[in-house]
């Protein structure tokens, strides 16, 4: 069975198709192709994604995309067997792109087509190359838009163990990098410069870990970097010395709470997933912390940490496979709680 996935909630329009079971690669279930055009260039003027400029570049981009992500992976589009997209969380006219073009190829194919959580997508993307992985576990997304704390009893049944009050750990990334200079969207350019950052020059507080509890707080932060930034000499040593305190005290901080959300249920696997994963000393990090526990880490391949069509494409195939699939109507949920999920099968 072959799942065509549809990413359009925020900036990056993804496409790609996952093969189910027999119909995969030499029968075996897999990624058969997938794409990612990114909209980084349209919106670094402004300095933030400008929602009707996503709106119409997924408009642009998108059946071309399909088209090749089709030829890339030999396949015509009567070979689709199932329709998977982005139904929210995101942006409500980019969602409605990928929904629309979803929803009229499966009505057009007479194929089920599901809506899939954006956040659902995330949280999978590790166990799409990572067959070892299995619930229970706990998940730690972190993003641009969110960060989480999730008990993963099963595939699709989701508990919120914790989340930021304010700046997701991706936007702090972002906007940090902003107040220091560094052209949108900062976080992996910051996340680079700290490495030629000297450790322990500067330091910055590790937020909330001084009392009980699983949810995070990041604006602070950004304010301790303005004021050392505002007072320092400015040169390129001490940027990247700051970027450096500043990636410290982030990966710190989650990797405190990861540690205290395996305490608190029990489970010994973690899955990290959303854009900060990619951030190689967090993944450094909680690789470490898992070892000492005696347990294990799951990361998504870089690439499948940030915004992409696979995710969408492997987290629809798990409910197509189960039989869910929604009805023909055109709709999409911007905010959207995961805790709401039904579970898969
Ligand atoms: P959401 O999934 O919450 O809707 P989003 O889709 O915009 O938000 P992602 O695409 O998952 O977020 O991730 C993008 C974020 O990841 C950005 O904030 C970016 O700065 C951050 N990011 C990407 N690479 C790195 C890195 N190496 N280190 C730190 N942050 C990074
Ligand atoms: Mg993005
Ligand atoms: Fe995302």
């Amino acid at each position: 069975m072959n799942v065509l996935g549809i990413e359009t909630s925020c900036d990056e329009t993804g496409v790609a198709v996952y093969a189910l079971g027999p119909g995969g690669p030499d029968g075996a279930a897999g990624l058969r192709a997938h794409a990612v055009y990114s909209q980084i260039a349209l919106h670094a003027e402004y300095g933030g994604v400008v929602p009707e400029l996503a709106s119409r570049d997924h408009v642009r981009k998108l059946l071309p995309l399909i088209r090749q992500t089709l030829a890339e992976a030999g396949l015509a589009v009567e070979d689709i067997d199932g329709v998977a997209y982005t139904a929210g969380p995101g942006l409500v006219g980019a969602l409605l792109v990928g929904a629309g073009v979803a929803r009229s190829l499966a009505w057009a194919l007479d194929v089920p087509a599901v809506g899939v959580h954006h956040m659902e997508g995330h949280l999978l993307a590790p166990l799409m190359e990572d067959t070892d992985t299995k619930p229970p576990f706990v998940a730690l997304l972190v993003s641009g838009g969110h960060t989480q704390l999730v008990a993963v009893d099963a595939i699709g049944r989701y508990r919120l163990l914790g989340e930021t009050l304010d700046d997701a750990a991706g936007e702090a990334f972002d906007k940090t990098a902003k107040l220091m200079g560094l052209p949108y969207p900062g976080g992996p350019q910051l996340a680079a410069l700290a490495g030629e950052g000297r450790p322990g020059v500067f330091k910055f507080a590790r937020p909330m870990t001084d009392r009980p509890g699983l949810d995070f707080s990041f604006s602070g932060l950004k304010t301790q970097v303005l004021l050392a930034w505002r007072d320092s000499d400015q040169s390129a040593q001490t940027r990247a010395d700051i970027a450096r305190a500043f990636e410290d005290a982030v990966v710190d901080t989650l990797a405190i709470k990861c540690g205290r959300a395996l305490d608190a249920t029990g489970f010994d696997t973690l899955v990290i997933a959303g854009g900060v994963g990619a951030n190689q000393r967090l993944r450094a990090r909680l690789q470490a912390l898992a070892e000492k526990r005696g347990g294990r880490v799951s990361f998504p391949r870089p690439m499948f940490c940030t915004d992409n069509g696979a995710m969408i494409a492997f987290a629809g195939a798990l409910r197509l496979q189960a039989g869910q699939h929604n009805d023909a109507s055109v709709r999409v949920t911007p905010r959207w709680d995961m805790a709401t999920l039904p579970a898969v099968a």
